[in-house]
């Protein structure tokens, strides 16, 4: 069967499993669930892919919410990543619902380009993407070591098939001071408070002079207990991003050293941890993406002119394009000047135009595949430029 016969075929059974996607999409949406804790909606998606045929391994990488779906025995293996992880408050502010049905859905639509051409689809459920780095841990665990190429696709505000996704890391920190009675006898106390507003000025003082596209940002977890004691304890959470690791170490250095100087001025002792959970930057495969690019105009999406700058934060999506060739596309689900990570974003994910996004995401990916598996030497290109980056 030709590629674009193909391509019709799994554009149909998208079609035909429209209501129970968006269903699976909205049920995720309805019931949100923080990073580690999506039992409820890894328990969905693996018995929706097992009841279509899929073989599910649950529990993958000492995740308990992690999991893999195979479809086929033969090489290439090309995975499709599902996250579904929520964040505190906002639900699903970043849409992860979409992510998870479109995954689900493109491996489905798959079956039939395996059954013709031969290879095999994984898709993976990557848990606690928005801070706990799930894909790191199986990126650790050897998940990717047998697959040729990764694929997902993040809604947001425009169609847009690469994204500039940051280097990060997590930073941790205390000052231990000395509390006494804030009127009567402030002479007595070293405020841990102050020691922490202090680095928060040095930090915005050293954002002046720092490469356009990294970024420094937190927030106080800890600021004492009442306006009346010293505070003798403070804490706050960091998040240090840059383009690269050689700079990311740069900062690092100049961030701390903030800290320093304010435990030093302040007199409070300072405590601190870099977390171990490094966000990698994306390394977009520009031949996958621009595939998938196609194909997402060819299902009538207006896809803008690639633009390698423009930015997203950081995903662990960058630690599997680090090892294996990678996608991370975006597919608007809401107008521009909404903004990821709001309650109006949570609300696009489950609107007509979530749902839109996810069929046509899910459709693009879908015919990628059909790509890949019907001309070998794609693969070949694809993996071509992975190789020729490092
Ligand atoms: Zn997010
Ligand atoms: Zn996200």
């Amino acid at each position: 069967m030709k590629a674009e016969e193909l391509k019709i075929r799994v554009k149909d059974a998208l079609e035909s499993q429209r209501r129970q996607l968006i269903q699976l999409s909205l049920t995720i949406h309805d019931n949100p669930e923080l990073g580690f804790q999506e039992e409820k909606a890894s328990t969905w998606l693996t018995d929706y892919l097992e009841s279509r045929g899929f073989q599910v391994e649950r529990g993958i990488a000492g995740l308990p919410t992690a999991f893999q779906a195979r479809y086929g025995q033969g090489k290439p293996r090309l995975a499709l990543l599902a996250e579904y992880d929520a964040l505190p408050k906002l639900g699903h502010g970043c849409g992860h619902n979409i992510i998870a049905a479109s995954a689900i859905g493109a491996g489905i639509a798959s079956k039939l380009v395996v059954d013709q051409l031969g290879g095999s689809i994984v898709v993976l459920g990557t848990p606690g993407e928005e801070s706990l780095g799930g894909k790191i841990d199986m990126v650790k665990a050897g998940v990717f070591q047998e697959i040729d190429a990764a694929m997902m696709v993040h809604p947001g505000v425009r169609n847009i098939v690469t994204v500039q996704a940051l280097a990060s890391i997590p930073l941790d920190v205390e000052f231990f001071g000395k509390s006494a009675h804030a009127a009567a006898q402030p002479h007595k106390a070293v405020n841990a408070l102050e020691a922490l507003i202090l680095a928060f000025n040095s930090i915005n003082s050293l954002r002046q002079h720092i490469k356009e596209e990294a970024r420094i940002h937190g927030v106080i977890t800890d600021g004492g207990e009442a306006p009346n004691i010293v505070p003798d304890h403070s804490a706050a959470r960091f998040l240090i991003r840059a383009l690269d690791y050689a700079y990311l170490e740069e900062l690092k250095e100049k961030v701390l050293n903030c800290f320093k100087g304010a435990s030093l001025a302040s007199g409070a002792k300072l405590k601190y941890n870099w977390g171990d959970k490094i966000y990698a930057p994306m390394k977009n495969n520009l031949i996958l993406a621009r595939l998938f690019g196609q194909n997402l105009e060819s299902v009538g999406c207006h896809v803008e002119a690639f633009d390698p700058s423009f930015g997203f934060g950081s995903t662990d999506m960058g630690n599997v394009s680090q090892v294996v060739p990678s996608m991370h596309p975006m597919v608007a689900i809401a107008s521009l000047e909404v903004s990821l990570h709001t309650s109006e974003f949570a609300s696009a994910a489950a609107s007509e135009a979530g749902h839109k996004g996810l069929l046509n995401a899910a459709k693009a990916m879908a015919m990628t595949v059909v790509d890949i598996l019907s001309q070998p030497e794609t693969l070949d290109k694809i993996k071509q430029e992975f190789y020729s980056h490092d």
